[in-house]
């Protein structure tokens, strides 16, 4: 019997993880969280029947505790709860789907529980990928990625022969990227676009943050730097190919220069199953690619002038530090002020920018000193609010 508890389970990934675990045999949820979302968390609770469920929020819990009374589930609390969630003693694999670097303090306890990470949160890596990386080596957690792109990569490097040479043998990794809605547009175009416009993403459907990544292509630079830890590669050799179709979820290209890829219809039930399930693999239905009818798959190159999100995470990356931990808190700042209306598409990265430029930057940063770095970060583009209005 594999047990599996899942951060963030009411969210995107964590829906379909539990779609994923309900048609495997011999699979347990053994524990789920919320932020708040009660109502989704109870039914899921009634009928996965987890030993613990964590919702986040105070209020909410005490809320879920009353409805849950007559069963046998026990209702954890706050940030304890969530870290008592993911060391659970019975769960060997955890999938973190929590969105943010709220994903992190819980993920760092389950890579120190020495569980097998199905790693879905990409904001863990790029605020503390050193940290985690030496870890999970100590400790003996597996990372698996379950991005979508990571995932790629991690089965193209399966074919690698020697794992001695793999510095020498693998020369450049090439992550693919959709484009999101506004592939093709002029900066000027962006101008007064709308939350709406920016929600509507042409191949994935995915949570309200990832969404909006997506369309500054911040998503995309926060891969760059998830692949940097994940495969060990400097971003020298971490490259990006706007494919639009999103079907080669993503490349290696080794030094005789053969490339080999993975793809397949854009579904995340592959990946997330692919993270429980490795290193064997499982039958999947109704995701089967038809490359009669897929259309022609095209690549190009990204417009990293107009979507300046993407240089701005290379430049984070070769900085480093506690560097990266700014451009993601303050464009997790960004974000949550666009889309509540309070700053233009285009300021995302312009906020960000300004923060990066204001850091002073932690070379070997501890855990403490990231999450420093990160309210920094998010007080500083509340500060840089007030004087663009
Ligand atoms: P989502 O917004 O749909 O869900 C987020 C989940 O996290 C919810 O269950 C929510 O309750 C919980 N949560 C939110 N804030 C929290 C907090 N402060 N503390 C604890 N829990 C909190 O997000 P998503 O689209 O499922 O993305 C989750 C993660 O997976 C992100 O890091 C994203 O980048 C990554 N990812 C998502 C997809 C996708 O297809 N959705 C693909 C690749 C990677
Ligand atoms: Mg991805």
């Amino acid at each position: 019997m594999r047990h599996i508890t899942v951060l963030g389970a009411t969210g995107s990934i964590g829906v379909q993880t539990l779609e994923v675990i309900e048609k495997m045999e011999g699979v347990r949820a053994e524990g789920l969280s919320t932020y708040s979302k009660i109502e989704l968390l109870e039914q899921q609770a009634r009928k996965f029947r987890p030993k613990k469920v964590c919702v986040v929020s105070e209020p909410h819990a005490k809320e879920l505790k009353i409805k849950l009374a007559d069963t046998e589930v026990k209702v954890l609390s706050g940030s304890e709860g969530l870290v008592e969630l993911a060391e659970g003693e019975k769960s060997d694999t955890v999938i973190t789907g929590i969105v943010g670097i709220a994903g992190l303090v819980p993920t760092l306890a389950a890579v120190r529980a020495g569980k097998r990470i199905g790693l879905a949160n990409k904001e863990t890596l790029v605020t503390a990928g050193d940290i985690v990386m030496s870890e999970a080596k100590r400790c003996g957690a597996q990372i698996i990625p379950v991005d979508s792109e990571h995932s790629a990569i991690f089965q193209s490097l399966a074919a690698r022969v020697n794992p001695k040479e793999y510095d020498r043998e693998v020369s450049e990794i090439i992550l693919t990227a959709s484009g999101g809605p506004f592939f093709g547009h002029a900066r000027e175009s962006l101008l007064g676009v709308t939350k709406e416009q920016a929600l509507k993403h042409p191949n994935w459907s995915m949570g309200a943050k990832i969404t909006i990544d997506s369309a500054t292509l911040m998503n995309k630079g926060l891969e760059v730097l998830e692949a940097g830890h994940l495969f060990s590669m400097p971003l020298s050799r971490v490259k990006v190919l706007v494919h639009r179709q999103s079907i080669v979820h993503s490349m290696v290209r080794f030094c005789d220069n053969a490339v080999i890829a993975q793809l397949g219809a854009p579904d995340m039930k592959l990946p997330i199953q692919y993270a429980i399930t490795y290193p064997a693999r499982m039958e999947m239905t109704g995701n089967e690619l038809d490359f009669l009818s897929c259309g022609p798959l095209t690549f190009e190159e990204a417009d990293t002038e107009t979507f300046r999100c993407l240089s701005l995470a290379y430049q984070a990356g070769n900085i480093g530090g506690t560097m990266p931990t700014v451009l993601n808190g303050a464009n997790e700042e960004a974000v949550s002020l666009f889309l509540n209306d309070k700053i233009e598409f285009l300021e995302i990265a312009e906020v960000v920018e300004q923060a990066m430029d204001a850091h002073k930057t932690i070379a070997s940063p501890s855990a403490r000193d990231i999450l420093e770095a990160d309210l920094w970060a998010r007080e500083y583009v509340r500060g840089a609010l007030h004087k663009i209005k």
